[in-house]
């Protein structure tokens, strides 16, 4: 029988993600809290849902991808939608949750006879759209297994990180390892161009030496110096991604200065242009604090 998907969340990511979905023949109804994605969704196809418990209506999995994993646990709960789910449904959580909420979900859920997969992705909206997305995925073999369709459909390389939670712990580390260097390429321009360096010049010098990242390869060029600051990943998002990153380091008792400085200065970032601006505008703030 064809696995009936219910996805939660058809944003920036999750819109393309429930699209490449129904392109593999799952029978996909989406909900979202905002009506236009809701309409996005129905535009290319999908069964678009007036709430949460209306789209889990005898779904076999479910699928989230929301802002955070406070908002994943409400939307399950929240009126007691996962009642609507099939009997041994599963969830899988592709947002970057903090993974103690997700050990705290999973937990939950068992109680009600539910399993749960964490598989954060990389790659943002652009691989998003190719469906070529990296995934991290955390939970029992078995389940993972039973996920590995669905996640197939939305991916191009799919990891196995170990327990529940450690998908999310790993999605934590990538944006903070992304988050430091993205900094460190705009503070290095920013200082060679104070310097008379050409900012162009730079790039292409690191893109050839030691110092190239994710940032001086893309987003110096495409997003940053060409102040078109489109990349569709929220500056709230990312500074929350870096924050689970430095919370998880204090938990585990672990002194990291630069993942505290990272953290802090994407807080701060935040606090001054607002989370709905894209997160390459940390550039414009960065100049400002120089
Ligand atoms: P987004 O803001 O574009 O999408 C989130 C969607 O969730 C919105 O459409 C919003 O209306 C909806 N929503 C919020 N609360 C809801 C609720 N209670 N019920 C139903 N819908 C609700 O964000 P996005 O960029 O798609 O990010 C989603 C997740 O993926 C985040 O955890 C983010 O950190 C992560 N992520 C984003 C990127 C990226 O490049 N954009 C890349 C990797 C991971």
């Amino acid at each position: 029988k064809n696995l009936r998907v219910a996805f939660i969340g058809l944003g920036a990511m999750g819109g393309p993600m429930a699209q490449h979905l129904l392109s593999a023949q799952f029978e996909v109804t989406g909900f979202d809290l905002s009506a236009e994605a809701r309409e996005r969704f129905a535009a290319v196809g999908g069964v678009p849902a007036e709430t949460v418990a209306e789209a889990f209506n005898g779904a076999d999995v479910a699928v989230t991808m929301l802002p955070n994993g406070k908002v994943v646990q409400d939307a399950l709960f929240k009126d007691g939608a996962w009642q609507s789910l099939s009997a041994d449904a599963l969830v899988i959580d592709m947002s970057s949750s903090a993974p103690n909420d997700t050990r705290e979900l999973a937990e939950r859920l068992h109680q009600k006879g539910l399993r749960l997969v964490d598989a954060p992705v990389s790659g943002g909206v652009k691989r998003a759209v190719e469906g070529s997305l990296t995934i991290m995925a955390g939970g029992a073999s078995d389940d993972i297994d039973q996920a590995d369709p669905i996640l197939c459909a939305m991916g191009g390389q799919i990891f196995r990180t170990g327990p529940i939670g450690s998908g999310h712990a790993m999605k934590a580390i990538n944006n903070f390892v992304s988050g430091a260097g993205v900094l460190a390429a705009i503070e290095g321009v920013l200082l060679g161009r104070t310097f008379g360096l050409d900012p162009r010049t730079i790039v292409d010098i690191l893109n050839s030496s030691s110092g190239k990242n994710n940032a001086t390869e893309v987003k110096m060029k495409q997003f940053i110096l060409s102040e078109t600051f489109g990349s569709g990943f929220a500056l709230g998002l990312m500074a929350k991604d870096i924050r689970i990153a430095a919370d998880l380091s204090k938990a585990l008792n672990l002194q990291l200065p630069t993942l505290a400085g990272t953290a802090d200065a994407w807080d701060a970032a935040r606090h001054a242009l607002g989370p709905d601006v894209d997160h390459t505008k940390i550039a414009q703030f960065v100049k400002d604090q120089a």
